[in-house]
This record gives structure tokens, C-alpha cells and sequence, in this order.
């Protein structure tokens, strides 16, 4: 049940015909899992915590940075060589202090991954590292939880939804392989800030959907920032591989 400031604050999407009391519930009810605390997950979790999502946990092993700043925003100048983790979690528990928010700042691991992942309802993936993010799907492919995975880089974005519940879903080795090259880092090929926060905008999107149990099939949508265009691609499970498709 909903006291009165919980209905006053959550009262314009409870307006909505999709969202309504079960879904208010669904929410609250949910832990939801951001790994890498940066440009992505800025957006994501703003819009998760003000939506109500019960408790958010946030994992990053970085410092804020004056470079970040552009693009990161739930991040002040004053927040500048502090773990973006603990930075991250200050301004959500400002924003929704009726969020829990766990912050952690440590470079994630397969054991952390694999504890964590398995204790969460979605996982956001809004890492900019390639070996990370394998990581990350392989542990929900295991534990079968739903992976939004998030990139972006110069005028391009990536959205990658995997429902990973339903067990002929695609997962994230399905669309991109198991290998771990193909980094290309922020730092050295540059990003402007409303794309990655286009990106992180709709993460928040897909994962009140999935928790809202609407169904989404395994998609990668790419976004053109120079031209404000999207393209859409369905993906089916992939027979052989290595991840999801193991005997
Ligand atoms: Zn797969």
C-alpha cells in the first residue's frame, strides 16, 4: 500500500493506463543492478530511483573526473575526485530518499558478478569495458535474469535488450560474440553528452517495462546522434554459442 506522499509523488505515472498501482508495486518491490556509475547510468538511475524502484545497487571502481562532467550528469563540480559509486548514491538517496541504494566501489569481478547478479531482478550493463560486459552476460545468462546493456561513443549509441528469463531469448555473446577486443574508450575517441544520456534515458525505460513484466524481445537498436535516427534489429538465440547455448 501507498501512504499519501507516496501517491502524490508517484501520482503522474500512476496516471498512466501501463503503469498503474501493480506496476507502482512492481517497482518497489525490485533490486536492480548498475554496474559502471558514468554517463549511462547517470540517466538510468536518476529515473529509477524517481520512479520508485525499492533498492539500487551500484557498482563503479573510478573517481569523478572533470572530463566526466559533460556528460555524467548526475555529477556537481564538487564532486570531483570522489568514488562515483558513493557520488551517484548521494544525489539518488536526494532525489528519492525512500530508495535504498547500496554503493560499491570496487572493479566488479565473475564471484561479485555471480552473487549479485543472482540477487537481482534486471541488470543494467552501463560498463565501457568489453571483458566486463561478457561477464556481465554470462552471469544472467546463468541466473536467467533480463540484461540491458548500454553503449555509447562519439554520435552513436547502442541499446541491447535481453530478456533473459525466457529461455529462448538471445543473449549479449549472441549479437556480439565472446571475445573481449573491440574496446574503444571514451577517453580516447570522445562523446558527446546527450547521446550516452539518450542511451541511459531508455535503460530506465526497458527496465521498468521488464519489471513490469512487459515482454521484450532481444533487440539492438542504434542510434545515430548526427542524424537523430534509429535502427532496429531482432535477435534469435544463437545455436552455437559459447554462452547460452551450452549443453
Ligand atoms: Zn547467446
Amino acid at each position: 500500500m501507498l501512504n499519501d506522499d507516496q501517491l502524490l509523488r508517484y501520482s503522474r505515472q500512476l496516471m498512466v493506463e501501463e503503469f498503474d498501482l501493480a506496476g507502482q508495486d512492481a517497482l518497489a518491490g525490485a533490486r536492480v543492478l548498475v554496474v559502471g556509475c558514468g554517463g549511462l547510468a547517470s540517466p538510468a538511475t536518476l529515473y529509477l530511483a524517481g520512479a520508485g524502484v525499492g533498492e539500487l545497487v551500484l557498482a563503479d571502481d573510478d573517481a569523478v573526473e572533470l572530463s566526466n562532467l559533460h556528460r555524467q550528469v548526475a555529477f556537481r563540480s564538487a564532486d570531483v575526485g570522489q568514488s562515483k559509486a558513493e557520488a551517484l548514491k548521494a544525489q539518488l538517496l536526494a532525489l528519492n530518499p525512500e530508495v535504498s541504494v547500496q554503493a560499491h566501489t570496487l572493479r566488479v569481478d565473475v564471484d561479485w558478478l555471480d552473487r549479485e547478479v543472482a540477487a537481482a531482478s534486471v541488470v543494467l550493463d552501463c560498463t565501457d569495458n568489453f571483458a566486463t560486459r561478457q561477464s556481465i552476460n554470462q552471469a544472467c545468462v546463468a541466473h536467467r535474469k533480463p540484461l540491458i546493456s548500454g553503449a555509447a561513443i562519439r554520435m552513436d549509441g547502442q541499446l541491447a535488450v535481453f530478456d533473459l528469463r525466457q529461455a529462448d531469448s538471445a543473449c549479449y555473446a549472441c549479437v556480439y560474440g565472446d571475445g573481449t577486443d573491440g574496446d574503444l574508450a571514451c577517453s580516447q575517441a570522445g562523446i558527446v553528452g546527450p547521446v550516452v544520456g539518450t542511451i541511459g534515458t531508455l535503460q530506465a525505460l526497458a527496465a521498468i517495462q521488464v519489471l513490469q513484466s512487459k515482454p521484450l524481445p532481444a533487440t539492438l537498436r542504434l542510434f545515430d546522434g548526427r542524424t537523430l535516427s534509429w535502427r532496429e534489429m531482432r535477435f534469435h538465440k544463437d545455436p552455437t554459442c559459447p554462452v547460452c547455448s551450452r549443453p
